[in-house]
């Protein structure tokens, strides 16, 4: 298509255009006589067309419409997240609007993999997690929180489980600050252009709770708060919240002001994970261990310890390590349990009685993969990061 030639740009085939190439960025320019649409290429821009001044307001807002975002004006600058269906998928977009004298710029960048939601089978979870999980999926509802560091993987974990549960049938919602990319789910969209917090459209939520929600944040009280009403009310909530493992989440929600008694009874189970770099199968051969101090800290003899490492190689880029794995601990919450946290949830008793039956706790899995040739000691203690307090 030539420079010229505006028809073929609409919202759909911009969004097209940025879907096809994760992390790219479009930029929509009104100038006093006419506009351009430029994509960045490299280390400098492509010309897609120039346009008439009318026409790029017209797809500026288009284009903001079709990812879900409110056309917020153009006096002031501002930002916001959304996304949308393409042909084999979905992107998000981060839009960022700067005003000007004859109309102003907007910047659309696409996101890299957020749109798309693992397979279940994807997770590869240990059978007996997967099978504590199916239990907290189809078992009362309540809360059940997805936890971990930033960069463990929570939001691929949240989407994956929601997706278990929603469907045309069910009312499902979930409060985000980018879309949810499944079927059937209203994303109520966080800090977009209205600028709601989390705790804002949660609240709004709980006067009306759905079936099912999944939150990406509960970040503050009122977020906690509202997430305990709707489970209440009988809502299975999903919740992503930033904490260590298992029995630091629990500390974290009552730090939050979660009311113990209400936790304790609403609280279903936790879910936490970490990341760890798998070793690259093309260049992988046995070694004695070299990091005795990594296998103490996943509870490893390291005496006579052999395991599986990268040498490095094309293959790997010389890193030994190629592609990631999630480790995984799955905390059901038993009367036991439950009877701990509603009595002030102290914390070596909280991790003797989640551990009580006998489940894996994130270094017990982390040292199974390493037993395994999955990961090295190093990489999983690295990924597991300081001992428990
Ligand atoms: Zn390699």
């Amino acid at each position: 298509m030539s420079a010229a030639d505006p028809a073929p740009w609409t919202a759909a085939t911009l969004l097209q255009r940025l879907a096809a190439d994760p992390h790219s960025q479009l930029l929509l320019d009104r100038g006093r006589l006419d506009g351009t649409l430029r994509l960045a290429r490299g280390d400098g821009w492509e010309l897609l067309a120039e346009l008439p001044s009318g026409a790029v307001d017209a797809l500026q807002e288009a284009l903001a419409a079709t990812v879900g975002v409110g056309w917020a004006g153009r006096d002031r600058p501002w930002r916001a997240s959304g996304g949308g269906e393409v042909a084999g998928g979905w992107v998000s977009v981060a839009l960022s609007f700067l005003p000007g004298p004859w109309g102003g710029r907007l910047s659309v960048r696409s996101h890299g993999g957020g749109g798309s939601v693992a397979a279940w089978e994807q997770l590869a979870l240990p059978a007996a997690e997967e099978a504590a999980l199916r239990r907290l999926l189809q078992g009362p509802p309540g809360l059940l929180a997805v936890v971990g560091p930033s960069g463990s993987g929570k939001t691929t974990l949240l989407w994956a489980l929601l997706r278990e549960l929603a469907g045309p049938t069910v009312n499902a919602v979930a409060v985000a600050d980018h879309p949810c990319p499944l079927p059937h789910v209203t994303t109520a969209l966080a800090r977009g252009t209205a600028g709601c917090e989390p705790g804002e459209l949660l609240a709004a939520l709980a006067a009306d709770p759905p079936q099912v929600v999944a939150t990406t944040d509960l970040a503050d009280p009122s977020a906690v708060t509202a997430a305990l009403a709707m489970g209440l009310q009988g809502s299975r909530v999903l919740a992503n919240l930033a904490a260590a493992d298992s029995v630091a989440a629990i500390g974290r929600l009552l730090q939050r002001e979660a009311v113990p008694y209400l936790l304790s009874d609403l609280l279903r189970g936790v879910l936490a994970s970490r990341l760890v770099r798998c070793v690259c199968a093309a260049c992988a051969r046995e070694v004695t261990l070299r990091s005795p101090a990594a296998a103490a800290r996943l509870g490893l003899e390291p005496r006579g310890l052999t395991h599986r490492a990268g040498a490095g190689c094309p293959a790997c880029g010389g890193s030994g390590y190629r592609g990631r794995r999630a480790v995984y601990e799955v905390v059901e919450v038993s009367a036991a349990l439950a009877a701990i946290i509603a009595d002030g949830a102290r914390p070596d008793l909280l991790r003797e009685q989640a551990f009580a039956a006998g489940n894996a706790d994130l270094t017990a899995n982390a040292a199974a993969l390493v037993l395994a040739g999955v990961t090295t000691p190093e990489e999983a203690a690295r990924a597991l990061g300081r001992d428990h307090d």
